[in-house]
C-alpha cells in the first residue's frame, strides 16, 4: 500500500524489542512511582473493548483489567481512537511477535474522569489525548530533552509493549477507558472537533515532527509521498507551515483532492514522465509508504540538499542505489519516528490554531474487521476512527 502507513511508532520490529528491552529495569522506578503505595498487588479497574486473539480470528469484544489510578496518572474515558495501519500490521502480526489477545489503538481521544493527587495538569472534564507512547525512563538525555520516542532506556508503547505494572502486555485504545502517567496526556485546546483530532496523536505527529526538525516553512518546496491517513494530514500541515507543498501518490483520485487538502499541485508517481519531469525539485520529501518501496526514484526529485525522509516503512526498504544519487547535489536519506510529548502538544496546539484535523470515516468496533481490510484496499477517505461510546 502505497499510501496509508504509519508511523514507526508501532514498530514491533526487532529493533523496537530490543531497545524496549534494554530499558525495563530503569523503566521500571518511573512506572512504579504511580502505583508504588498499592502494595503487592496493584489494584486494578475493569475495563471493555475489542481484542484479536491471533492473526487470523478478527476483532471480538474482551474484557480486561487496567491499572487502578495511581498519584501521577490520569483516568480517561475513551470517545475516539483512530485505526493507524500500524495497529494493523500489529494485529494481523505482520510485524512478528505480537502478543495476543490484542487490543491495538494509539490515536486516542476521551475525557478525563479521574486524577491521581499529584496530577497538576489535568482535572475531571478536561478532554485529553495518549498517542504511541504511555512511558519512557525520564532521565536519559532523550527523555530530558523531551524526545522520550528516542528514550535510550526504553519506551512503553500503548499497546503490544510490556506492561512493567500490572504484567503481561500494554492494551491500546480499542477500549472504553485507559489509564496513563500524566506526562503522556496530550490536552486538546476547546473547539477542536474530537473525533477528527484524534489521528492528529499518530498521523500528524509523525509527518509534524520532520517537518520541524528539517526546517520546513515558508520557501521550502515539500512533498508528501503517500496520501493516505499520515499523508493527508501531513499535506494539510505541510501548507499551514508555509512551505509549496505537493502530494505525491499512486492513486488519480488522490491527484484530483490534492488541492482540497491544501497541496500547491500533485504528482502521480506511476507517471514516469511526470516523475522526470520533476526531477531536482524538491527541498524536503517525507514517505509515510508502510511498507518496502524503492526509494531511488524519489530521490531522483530532490535538489541540491534536499532530502527524503522515511517515516512508514519498517521493514526492509530497498536502499540499493548508486553513490552517484546522493553525492553530487548533497542529498541525504533520513528516518523519523512519531514524536516526543512537547512536541505532541505542540503540533495538535498548531493544529487548532491552523484549523487542521484528519478526514475520517466514523466506525463502530463490531466493523473493524471490515475496516481493516478497507484500509489494505486503500479505501478510506482517509482515516478510519472507532466511535467507542456506540462501541462498548
Ligand atoms: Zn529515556
Ligand atoms: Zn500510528
Amino acid at each position: 500500500m502505497s499510501e496509508e502507513k504509519p508511523c514507526h511508532c508501532h514498530d514491533p520490529s526487532p529493533d523496537r524489542r530490543a531497545v524496549m528491552g534494554a530499558g525495563l529495569a530503569l523503566s521500571a522506578a518511573a512506572v512504579l512511582s504511580g502505583e508504588a503505595d498499592a502494595a503487592p498487588k496493584p489494584k486494578t479497574l475493569p475495563a471493555k473493548g475489542f481484542a484479536a486473539n491471533s492473526p487470523t480470528s478478527g476483532f471480538s469484544p474482551f474484557k480486561f483489567q487496567r491499572r487502578a489510578v495511581g498519584p501521577k496518572d490520569v483516568l480517561i474515558d475513551v470517545m475516539y481512537c483512530g485505526v493507524c495501519h500500524s495497529d494493523i500490521h500489529t494485529a494481523l502480526n505482520e510485524w512478528p511477535n505480537t502478543h495476543y489477545p490484542c487490543v491495538p489503538g494509539h490515536e486516542i481521544l476521551g475525557r478525563v474522569v479521574r486524577v491521581g493527587h499529584d496530577v497538576t495538569r489535568f482535572k475531571p472534564g478536561d478532554i485529553g489525548a495518549i498517542g504511541c507512547l504511555v512511558d519512557s525512563c525520564g532521565h536519559c538525555a532523550s527523555c530530558q530533552e523531551g524526545l522520550e520516542q528516542y528514550c535510550e532506556n526504553g519506551f512503553t508503547l500503548t499497546y503490544d509493549s510490556e506492561d512493567k505494572i500490572l504484567g503481561g502486555h500494554t492494551y491500546g485504545g480499542y477500549s472504553n477507558l485507559i489509564v496513563v502517567t500524566e506526562h503522556f496526556v496530550v490536552k486538546i485546546p476547546h473547539g477542536m472537533k474530537p473525533a477528527n483530532t484524534a489521528p492528529l496523536l499518530c498521523a500528524g505527529i509523525t509527518t509534524y515532527s520532520p517537518m520541524k526538525h528539517w526546517k520546513v516553512g515558508k520557501g521550502t518546496r515539500a512533498g508528501v509521498i503517500g496520501i493516505g491517513g499520515l499523508g493527508h494530514v501531513g499535506v494539510k500541515i505541510a501548507a499551514a507551515l508555509g512551505a509549496k507543498t505537493t502530494a505525491i501518490t499512486t492513486s488519480p483520485d488522490k491527484v484530483k483532492d490534492a488541492a482540497r487538502l491544501g497541496a500547491h499541485d500533485a504528482i502521480l508517481s506511476t507517471d514516469a514522465a511526470a516523475m522526470k519531469a520533476n526531477r531536482n525539485r524538491f527541498d524536503f520529501l517525507v514517505s509515510t509508504i508502510p511498507h518496502d518501496h524503492d526509494v531511488q526514484p524519489y530521490v531522483s526529485l530532490l535538489r541540491r540538499d534536499g532530502v527524503l525522509v522515511l517515516v512508514g516503512a519498517l521493514d526492509g526498504t530497498a536502499m540499493s542505489f548508486r553513490g552517484t544519487a546522493l553525492i553530487p547535489w548533497r542529498k541525504a536519506i533520513a528516518g523519523s519516528m512519531i514524536g516526543g510529548l512537547p512536541e505532541t502538544q505542540e503540533v495538535v496546539d498548531f493544529c487548532a490554531a491552523n484549523g487542521i484535523s484528519a478526514d475520517i470515516e466514523l466506525i463502530t468496533g463490531d466493523t473493524l474487521d471490515a475496516a481493516y481490510q478497507r484500509v489494505k484496499a486503500k479505501d478510506v477517505r482517509y482515516r478510519f476512527v472507532i466511535d467507542m461510546a456506540k462501541s462498548v
